[in-house]
């Protein structure tokens, strides 16, 4: 599991360029589902199972995904300016490297910091040093990704991509774990979570699920300064009640519940003020499809250091299969 993550945190795999994370979930998988295809956007979607007696037809989706930057210009001294692709934070931004598909690394910095105001996005520029435009590795339209080094901590990891290598991972265990049932389950793996559920609402209208439920990471209060303090590292996989694209369906919620409780697994409630995931997008697919999400709790989202804690992954990892190996009533 460990070198999986490994793996998976340290490909490239901004929004819109997912394919050798793609390539990796593929290779890894291939002989444990049913069937897989590529939508057109570049999903991943597989099947495993088939439909029996009782059962229901699940999509499970984990973002493939990651945030990170593209260059707008480069200027006549070869800094290349960057846009966001996802929920990059300018505070975030300051003095960290980012890499770019080729491998070219550079120091993202800001220009105009008068005053110590965290500067805006269209002031950042990625020195790669070059020395002109012309010797500038990197064009307009490049992407690029932030430098996180994975670590493992003993009870934590850390490094950048969590959000949502660790959607992923859950993903890849959960399918292996899946043994009986009468469900019919697509795992999906998604593209361009980051810039608004873009790649699950296309694979959830292909797949036509009666149930969706979205892996993700969740953002952690249990750290200095913050104040709601609802959710914790290591304290168990959360299951989604509320964020600022969905509400968890009640009924749905109960049966997760239920598996939790029936495996022993401990969790939390999770209720965001904001934020979303690919549940988001399949709960408003066709005509509607009841959703959720089972989150693990991360310190530091969206940032290069992202910290999960490797017993929630665990637990999440158990959660899903004991509610996917089962018959899910309303
Ligand atoms: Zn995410």
């Amino acid at each position: 599991m460990k070198n999986l993550i490994e793996k998976l945190v340290n490909t490239f795999g901004p929004s819109g360029y997912e394919s050798r994370v793609r390539d990796l979930i593929l290779e890894t998988i291939k002989d444990d589902v049913d069937e897989y295809r590529i939508d057109a956007l570049g999903n991943l979607i597989t099947r495993k199972g088939t439909l029996k007696e009782g059962g229901k037809r699940i999509m499970v989706s984990a973002h493939m995904d990651e945030i990170g930057l593209m260059v707008t210009h480069v200027d006549e001294q070869g800094f290349a300016y960057v846009t966001n692709l996802g929920g990059v934070r300018p505070l975030n931004c300051m003095s960290n490297r980012v890499v770019f598909a080729d491998g070219t690394e550079g120091m993202l910095c800001a220009r105009d910091m008068e005053n110590g105001k965290i500067p805006s996005m269209d002031k950042y520029y990625v020195d790669t040093g070059a020395s002109s435009r012309e010797d500038c590795k990197v064009k307009i339209g490049d992407p690029a990704v932030f430098v996180g080094r994975f670590v493992d901590m003993g009870d934590k990891w850390m490094s950048k991509t969590m959000d949502d290598r660790i959607g992923c991972l859950i993903g890849i265990e959960a399918l292996k774990a899946l043994k009986d049932s009468p469900n019919e389950v697509w795992f999906v793996f998604s593209v361009q979570e980051e810039v608004g559920l873009r790649g699950a609402k296309t694979a959830a209208y292909g797949v036509d699920p009666e149930i969706g439920i979205a892996l993700d990471v969740t953002l952690c209060n249990d750290t200095p300064g913050l104040v709601e303090r609802n959710l914790k590292l290591g304290a168990g996989p959360c299951i989604k009640a509320k964020d600022g694209s969905l509400i968890g369906t009640p009924w749905l919620n109960n049966a997760l519940y239920d598996a939790a409780e029936r495996a022993g697994i401990p969790y939390q409630i999770e209720v965001l003020r904001g934020a979303g995931t690919d549940a988001g997008a399949i709960t408003l697919t066709r005509s509607g499809v009841p959703s959720s999400a089972i989150s693990v709790t991360c310190r530091y989202v969206h940032t290069p250091s992202e910290m999960v804690d490797v017993n929630d992954v665990k637990q999440a990892i158990k959660l899903l299969t004991v509610f996917l190996e089962g018959k899910i009533e309303k």
